[in-house]
């Protein structure tokens, strides 16, 4: 239109799926025209491994084989490797490319000397070397022993070499044999490919074209926002334009071209601080914040590889971190679980002390959590999660000096309805997770949101909306990170956790270069990209919260447990370790126990093992990772280190449990003794040593049925299924099974066999199909009296289920008195023998006389009420839920506890209650649950709604451990402590005061010279409930503290009196669910 009339050069519309298809070719390395693309430019120059610019030797740590893969010696410390390196002692050989060496587990060391040529040297401009073995490598300086940065193949190839003038340069690598995700063989899921080899793929020096690398970083970020951005956007349209407009300028046979297409964009799309942290303080400050960007690595301690590799995870990924931070000022970093730094400081105390510490202090590097791992919140007891917190806080405090206010657990398999009243105990208030988020049936309606715990306290909760830990800081991560956001009526903004993980990792700089453009872009074309900040922290963002909502009120609340809809599998896989972290707790509860009592009896002459204690609770909690425990780990995990951790805690806890009883044995002046047991009411009633019984046990036999009965109980079993058909109570003739309607008509303590097929992530789930395909296991080898006293009877019931594989399960009633009639129960005993399925799930199942909508479940230190119906699909979703020592299904005027020593899993839907016993997923591990198995539990019917005769006895069918003490200290070591009034209150547990000084405990952070213990108590089943504290030391002062032991939040007054003996009452008021901590300081 020379002269604006007449047109002789026409234009077109483009075409825009043409238009965007085009733009991958421009940076793709891989691409027909990547010599025709800005690829050409991205190296300077390269010089690949040639012994000459740069020599690589290789050491390979000796991996005999069957050796244990998590022996320390097969990862020795890098000291002693780099001087035994010194001394000539080991066995450097050539490197050469494509050179394997393994197998999995196993460790190579690399030694390498770099020259550069002198002309790069002389350009001054960073140089790279590019190093890529796809397993994972640290850089080491030899001389400071500090590591640099880590290798993972893919996006972490690349250390960027320090300036020295020579060029000259010379450091170790060394590489564990397993990819980020472990050795899976077929795929990450699978059990591991112990035979596994690496290959030497890259070891290159590199000088870089920074300025056409910075371009593919413009061009991608321009190109995404051309793909992602939605349809009616003019901004979606002009990147598309804008890009394409790079390609027409852009001319691979002139080098100057890369310049002029960034200096377009930077005038077009983006502002002008595009590669600058100063594009986070450009933009209008009136544009809410959309979403702000932390940087993580979710290392899991262990799961598809052993803790062993944690170790050296922690020091990878973090050194990593610290390097990128000189790099990029705005960069924070988050890091939890007090064990992995607890693990760096062991290890690597330099790094710790000299080069995280100093980050910690400027603020980038963030320690966080409050607890001691990133734990399962389904199956520890209530006292491990308290210790969680405890543990993980006080260490915080002693080498952070700060605590952490935010409980993070992005990744676990549910929550517990009593995570907030424990979180407000320690000092949390906050709280983030996101796994919730692969609910597989119901989609979970908040991002941000409160969440109040049985007790109603409150945690302010955030769900980060990109849905995932592990975000790239794709463009796209960011766009969702703000369109999903399901809160935005009361807060429109969201974190963004970015960095790679799982397998530890981090952020990369190419993630930091991403979101300054980011960022850039959106400063320049306004909200609909959205405004993304780096360099808020995440308290800083919490607050932010409170500001915009009046202090949180305005959110909406969510109450009670965080049902997670999936893997459901875990609160059952991994029986052993289950069983073992079962008799953990209570033995370590025991030792606490009579440990506490002896060192304030004898304060001066027995030593209260408080190192041994907090050593084993470590490992205790270690246990309690959010794989390790719910069973998702592999093999290696659970033979060679959990397994054995657990076996040695109660080893170790018995025989400091046997010290603190000989001791008192030597203080006694005569040798007779009477046991005690570890539960306040049985050892204030004392035990009897033999009972008196007013009714006996006897069984009887009919054609079809062995009867057994005590005078309150009438069990009947049948002859031809070994089941129970009929449960009786004698004294009102109720009825508690029902074996006419419903599904099973069987009996109780029939078995089930359920397929067990899960779309995927076998060991972490159970579907919902599976429980409609079953059978019942009726081949019956033998059904006999094998029991028949006075005090007690029973029947054994042999079941075949296959070859090899049988179930022996002994039936049994005891006699009662007076006072034990109400308390009858029917006890089972289970030996499953050479359990050899494949995805399959063995469950026992209880049809009873019960109709109710709600059935109850024990959880850490109250219930959980969940519905036994199936009316919304949130019901639906909860067929398979979490219990602890007991589920109870009641209605107005009866009800029946399953009360059970060691499992996890259970369902209660119509008439049928079902306990889940073992499992046998084949993926990551292989042989999970296979071997023999003890299970024990109890039928306990009852009248009436749930009580706490259940909640007691669950307790007692549990700590059931009794300990001989001599007669003469009996009484006296029982009255130090133990409370009388409302049966509902639980002394749960106690301990000695941490910061006691004549304790010296390592986690003590203020010692004062007092001699206190604390006593923790629960209101077990949601009511107002009175009771005192009583001992009959001589008290000084009484506190109601929080679970750190450093809040006071109360003096409490006491009650002296000098009766029969000299006794202090402690008046104490607990609201429903209420855990409460009692420092009672003696005189
Ligand atoms: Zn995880």
């Amino acid at each position: 239109m020379a002269d604006g009339r007449i047109n002789y050069d026409p234009q077109f519309k483009p075409v825009q799926n043409i238009y965007e298809d085009r733009l991958r070719q421009f940076t793709d390395r891989g691409g027909d025209y990547h010599d025709l693309n800005l690829p050409k430019f991205y190296d300077k120059k390269r010089i690949s491994l040639d012994q000459d610019h740069v020599k690589i030797k290789w050491y390979q740590v000796p991996f005999p084989q069957g050796s244990s893969p998590v022996s320390p010696d097969k990862r020795p410390s890098w000291e002693s490797v780099i001087k035994s390196d010194e001394k000539g002692e080991l066995n450097f050989q050539n490197a050469s490319k494509g050179q394997p060496f393994g197998p999995s587990w196993s460790t190579t060391w690399f030694k390498v000397h770099l020259s550069v040529p002198q002309d790069w040297v002389d350009t001054k401009e960073q140089l790279l070397f590019d190093f890529n073995c796809n397993n994972e490598g640290v850089v080491i300086d030899p001389k400071t022993l500090l590591p640099q940065t880590a290798f993972s193949g893919g996006e972490r190839t690349e250390y960027l070499l320090p300036k020295q003038e020579d060029g000259n340069y010379f450091f170790y690598i060394e590489t564990g044999n397993n990819g980020m995700f472990g050795c899976g063989a077929g795929s990450t899921i699978n059990p591991p490919d112990n035979n596994r080899y690496f290959h030497l793929d890259k070891a290159d020096i590199v000088l870089p074209d920074w300025e056409a690398r910075g371009l593919y970083i413009d061009f991608w970020m321009l190109s995404d926002a051309a793909r992602e951005l939605p349809g009616e956007t003019w901004q979606k349209h002009r990147a598309r334009q804008l890009a394409n407009d790079v390609m027409t300028m852009f001319d691979p046979n002139d080098r100057k071209s890369v310049g002029k297409c960034r200096a377009y964009l930077k005038k077009e799309y983006f502002d002008k601080y595009t590669d600058d942290r100063a594009v986070y303080f450009q933009g209008d400050d009136q544009h809410l914040t959309n979403v702000y960007g932390i940087g993580n690595c979710h290392i899991d301690t262990a799961w598809l590889w052993p803790f062993a590799e944690t170790k050296r995870k922690i020091v990878r990924s973090w050194a990593s971190q610290c390097t990128i931070m000189n790099e990029y000022p705005e960069y924070q970093f988050v890091a939890s679980q007090a064990q992995q730094f607890k693990w760096l400081l062991e290890n690597h105390p330099k790094f710790f002390n000299d080069v995280m510490i100093p980050k910690v202090q400027d603020g980038q590097f963030i320690p966080i959590g409050g607890s001691w791992v990133e734990n399962d919140t389904n199956v520890p007891n209530g006292e491990s999660l308290a210790r969680q917190f405890f543990f993980g806080q006080r260490f915080f405090l002693k080498y952070f000096g700060v605590k952490s206010d935010v409980f993070w657990l992005p990744d676990t398999f549910g929550y517990s309805s009593q995570i907030p009243q424990l979180c407000q105990l320690s000092g949390l208030n906050k709280f983030l997770t996101q796994k919730l988020s692969w609910n597989n049936i119901n989609s979970f309606p908040h991002s941000t949101f409160n969440w109040a715990g049985i007790d109603g306290s409150v945690l302010l909760t955030h769900m980060p909306p990109g849905n995932t830990y592990t975000a790239d800081s794709h463009f796209g991560d960011v766009l969702r990170s703000a369109r999903q956001n399901k809160s935005n009526e009361f807060y429109g903004s969201g974190l963004m956790l970015y960095g790679k993980g799982d397998g530890g990792g981090g952020p990369t700089r190419e993630m930091m270069e991403k979101m300054r453009r980011i960022r850039s872009m959106s400063n320049k074309n306004g909200n609909v990209i959205p405004k993304l900040q780096v360099g808020t922290s995440v308290d800083e963002f919490y607050q932010d919260i409170l500001e915009r909502t009046n202090n949180g009120e305005n959110l909406p609340t969510w109450n009670g447990e965080l049902y997670f809809e999936f893997h459901r599998g875990t609160y059952t896989t991994q029986a052993r370790t289950k069983y073992l972290m079962r008799k953990s707790e209570i033995i370590m509860h025991d030792l606490e126990w009579i440990a506490t009592k002896t060192s304030i009896l004898y304060q001066d002459e027995y030593h209260y093992p408080v190192k041994e204690i907090n050593d084993l609770w470590e490992n205790i909690l270690l246990c309690q990772f959010h794989d390790v425990l719910p069973g998702s780990c592999i093999e290696i995990v659970y033979k060679y280190e959990a397994v054995p951790m657990l076996e040695q805690v109660v080893e170790k806890c018995s025989s400091l449990i046997a010290n603190a009883i000989n001791f008192l044995k030597e203080k006694s002046e005569n040798k007779k003794t009477s046991p005690i047991a570890t539960l306040n009411w049985i050892s204030s009633n004392n035990i009897k040593e033999e009972e008196a019984d007013q009714f006996s046990a006897r069984v009887d036999e009919t054609e079809d049925h062995f009867t057994l009965n005590n005078g309150k109980l009438k069990v009947t079993i049948s002859k031809h299924s070994g089941a129970i058909i009929s449960i009786k109570d004698l004294t009102t003739s109720t009825e508690f099974l029902d074996i006419k309607n419903g599904k099973n008509k069987l009996g109780a303590n029939q078995f089930v066999l359920f397929d067990d097929k899960p779309l995927s992530w076998q060991a972490w789930d159970t579907e919902l199909y599976s429980i409609l395909q079953f059978k019942y296991l009726q081949e019956i080898k033998k059904v006999a009296i094998i029991r028949n006293s006075h005090s007690e009877c029973a029947i054994e019931v042999v079941i075949k289920v296959s070859d090899e594989c049988s179930i022996k399960s002994t039936i049994s009633l005891k006699s009662t008195t007076f006072e034990t009639q109400n308390a009858s129960k029917v006890d089972i005993s289970t030996l499953v023998r050479n359990w050899d399925a494949r995805n399959k799930f063995l469950k026992v199942e209880f049809p009873v006389n019960v109709r109710s909508e709600y059935a109850s479940y024990e959880t850490q230190f109250g219930i959980t009420r969940r519905p036994t119906v199936y009316n919304t699909s949130w019901d639906v979703a909860k067929f398979e839920v979490c219990h602890h020592k007991f589920a109870d299904y009641s209605e107005y005027t009866k009800g029946v506890s399953i009360i059970n020593d060691c499992k996890y899993g259970f369902s209660t839907h119509g008439n049928l209650m079902r306990l889940s016993l073992l499992r046998s997923s084949k993926a990551p591990d292989a042989h999970a649950d296979m071997g023999t198995h003890q299970i024990n539990y109890a039928i306990y019917p009852h009248s009436g709604q749930l009580g706490a005769d259940t909640v007691k006895l669950a307790y007692e069918f549990n700590y059931s451990n009794r300990y001989d003490v001599p007669k003469d200290i009996k009484e006296q070591f029982n009255d130090i402590i133990t409370v009388s009034g409302d049966k509902n209150i639980i002394l749960s547990n106690i301990k000695r005061g941490e910061d006691d000084a004549s304790l010296k405990s390592n986690y003590s952070l203020n010692p004062h010279k007092e001699k206190s213990i604390v006593v923790r108590l629960y209101e077990s089943l949601g009511g107002e409930s009175r009771t005192s504290l009583i001992t009959s030391l001589a008290v000084d002062y009484v506190c109601k503290i929080d679970n750190l032991e450093l809040k006071t939040y109360e003096k409490c007054d006491f009650i002296v009196s000098e009766g029969k003996k000299h006794t202090t009452e402690i008046p104490v008021v607990l609201r429903p669910f209420e855990v409460a901590s009692y420092k009672i300081t003696f005189a």
